[in-house]
């Protein structure tokens, strides 16, 4: 049954697998599509410019802002991070269901530009210790930069409260499975439903 394509947004503190998730989620979920942010932070090793992120200036940033490019924007850790509209309308229109990594304040901006059309799920890490010790193993941050994100961890896991969904991130496997599983219920929910005979003449 087809349905009326959804935002998906997935939050965690940094170091909680958002982005190894959302790889292995691209994979398995057919019809899902990524929203790719645009950031000023500095690529890691292995990031790839248009896939992982739109890497661009502090300048083009600002003027992406000021001609009405984004979504919504925020600064995270010291750097901004928004989502490009245009590609969001895009993906709706092709019956594609979007896939949003976003901290908390992006969260609620999407949520109020499409309501009704967003499903938010909040990764936890099975315990603090595990979290910061793979933030400290993926060794994409040292010095000041990891210390804050270090230190924003128990902060930012409060922000879980406001979400729909909570799915704890101990195994890989177990994780995308629960997020697959939150996907293909909520693709079935009776008012995203595009169900011809009782729905007749409503589109996307
Ligand atoms: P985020 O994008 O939320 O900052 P990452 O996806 O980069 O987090 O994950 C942080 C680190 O933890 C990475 O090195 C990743 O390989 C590792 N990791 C993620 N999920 C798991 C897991 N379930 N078990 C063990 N290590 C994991
Ligand atoms: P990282 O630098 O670890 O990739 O991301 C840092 C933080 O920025 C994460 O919390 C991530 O969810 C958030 N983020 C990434 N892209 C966007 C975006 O487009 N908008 C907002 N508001 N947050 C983003």
């Amino acid at each position: 049954m087809r349905h009326r394509p959804f935002l998906i947004i997935i939050s965690s503190p940094s170091g909680g697998g958002k982005t190894t998730i959302r790889n292995r989620l691209l994979q398995v979920v057919e019809n899902l599509a990524y929203s790719v942010s645009a950031t000023t932070r500095p690529k890691r090793p292995g990031e790839i410019d248009g896939k992982d992120y739109i890497f661009v200036s502090r300048d083009k940033f600002l003027k992406w802002i000021e001609e009405g490019e984004l979504l919504e924007w925020a600064e995270v850790y010291g750097n901004f991070y928004g989502t490009p509209k245009t590609p969001i309308l895009r993906y709706l229109s092709q019956g594609k269901d979007v896939l949003l990594d976003l901290e908390v304040n992006g969260k609620r901006s999407v949520e109020f530009a499409f309501p009704g059309r967003t499903v938010s799920i909040f990764i936890l890490p099975p315990d603090l210790e595990t979290i910061k010790k793979r933030l400290i193993e993926r060794g994409t941050e040292s010095g000041e930069a990891l210390q804050k994100r270090l230190q924003l961890i128990q902060d930012e896991m409060e922000h879980a409260f406001e979400y729909d969904y909570w799915v704890v991130n101990d195994t890989l496997e177990q994780a995308v499975n629960r997020i697959v599983a939150i996907i293909e219920a909520e693709r079935l929910k009776a008012d995203r439903a595009l169900y011809a005979p009782l729905r007749k003449g409503l589109t996307i």
